[in-house]
């Protein structure tokens, strides 16, 4: 148990730091984001004006990415054996099932994407990042120690001095433009830099944008350890700040690139593209998580409604999740039961380093996320520049 909890968790802060001089953010990055997610590739295509109308059409969206929930056998009880397949061709009932038929089955049920048009992204902004070429084609951004931002970003003042959760900073950089740039508090450091290389690798360098300050800590934490956080660092959400945990970036580097790919998506799902910061939460007709109201497109919504409608307990109530974790045996460990942002978190980590899945749900977790294209362009970049597969070291769901 302390074992799982000392490996496993991670923080998603949600400490809201409002930094005097705080700037705007390239708004370009955020349309770039969004373009690349492609609404029209969500994954079901049946119109969204009819809002699950009726059981029959929710059962029909719900059970087929959750097909572990027992909820759903009746409606799995009431297809034919041919529907069956057509919805679960994985199933080891269905092994018998020729394999071109369960081929054209896979393609009805998930409406095609198109891969033949890879997210051309950041064209407008890239030019004037400083980028090396890795092996193949993929630019990364780099790291300029002479850096510095106009808006002098770094740590928020009552930071550097560590608070009440046993984490302190030891040191930060400004990140520039999506670089990493000069170093604002205590002494560069090889592990901060080899994380941001990292880092670097996996994230599309214009999206590096979002992050005003990187920086490494320390901790004194005794009822688990954190790994990474992310924290906004003003009211609209536009500037990040992330923070890797020294000791076990150094300890444990294939956990630390899991790490990396998992905190990012608390940056891109946070932008106010996701998440309307300023609408009540009684007037949040999709999923507010306490902080916001995620905006009916977002990611982190169309997640929810995917793999969480069903979900026991409030989602938004940490506590509850080894209750869920109990009972749904698609989430990639204990943590990501806690709410739907770890869960998308860790399912995209586990996506993008190739880990591969030990349940049904674990399966249609991973091939939602492979069906956005500016999702999936994370993996590609991983497997381009060397990154998995690894190890499947996520504790049982289920
Ligand atoms: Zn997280």
């Amino acid at each position: 148990m302390l074992l799982v909890m000392a490996a496993r968790i991670r923080v998603l802060a949600v400490l809201l730091v409002v930094l005097l001089g705080a700037t705007s953010c390239s708004s370009d990055t955020i349309d770039d984001f969004v373009d690349a997610i492609d609404p029209d590739e969500t994954i079901f295509d049946d119109g969204d004006e009819t809002e699950a109308s009726d059981d029959e059409a929710s059962d029909a969206d719900y059970c087929p990415v959750n097909p572990d929930d027992a909820s759903c056998d009746d409606w799995f009880d009431s297809l034919s054996d041919a529907e069956f397949c057509r919805v679960l061709p994985d199933d080891e009932f269905c092994e018998d099932v020729d394999e071109v038929e369960a081929d054209e089955a896979d393609s009805a049920v998930q409406p095609e994407t198109d891969d033949t048009d890879p997210p051309e992204d950041n064209d407008d902004g890239s030019e004037d990042l400083q980028v090396v070429t890795g092996p193949g084609s993929i630019a990364t951004a780099g790291i300029d120690p002479t850096a510095e931002r106009d808006d002098d970003l770094c740590l928020p003042d009552d930071e550097a001095e560590g608070d009440e959760t046993g984490v302190e900073f030891n040191l930060a950089y400004q990140v520039v433009d999506g670089e990493l740039g000069a170093i604002c508090f205590g002494s560069p450091n090889t592990v901060v830099e080899g994380a941001w290389k990292v880092l670097a690798d996996l994230v599309p360098p214009g999206q590096l944008r979002d992050l005003a300050v990187f920086a490494g800590f320390s901790t004194t934490e005794t009822d688990g350890v954190t790994l990474a956080f992310v924290q906004r660092l003003d009211d609209e959400g536009t500037q990040f700040l992330m923070a890797v945990n020294l000791a076990e970036t150094e300890a444990d580097p294939a956990e630390a690139t899991l790490t990396m790919a998992h905190e990012f998506t608390h940056v891109f799902t946070a932008l106010p593209s996701e998440i309307d910061r300023l609408v009540d939460p009684e007037d949040c007709d999709t999923f507010d998580n306490g902080e916001g109201c995620y905006r009916d497109e977002s990611i982190i919504n169309e997640w929810f409604e995917t793999f969480w409608q069903r979900a026991p307990g409030d989602p938004t109530v940490e506590s509850e999740g080894e209750q869920r974790c109990d009972l749904d045996s698609g989430f990639f460990g204990s943590y990501a039961a806690s709410t739907p942002e770890e869960d998308f978190a860790e399912a995209f980590s586990a996506y993008v380093l190739r880990v591969e899945p030990r349940t049904d749900g674990q399966q249609a977790r991973l091939d939602w996320i492979d069906r956005q294209a500016g999702l999936r362009e994370y993996r590609d970049r991983a497997v381009e520049l060397g990154y998995g597969p690894q190890e499947h070291n996520f504790d049982r769901c289920g």
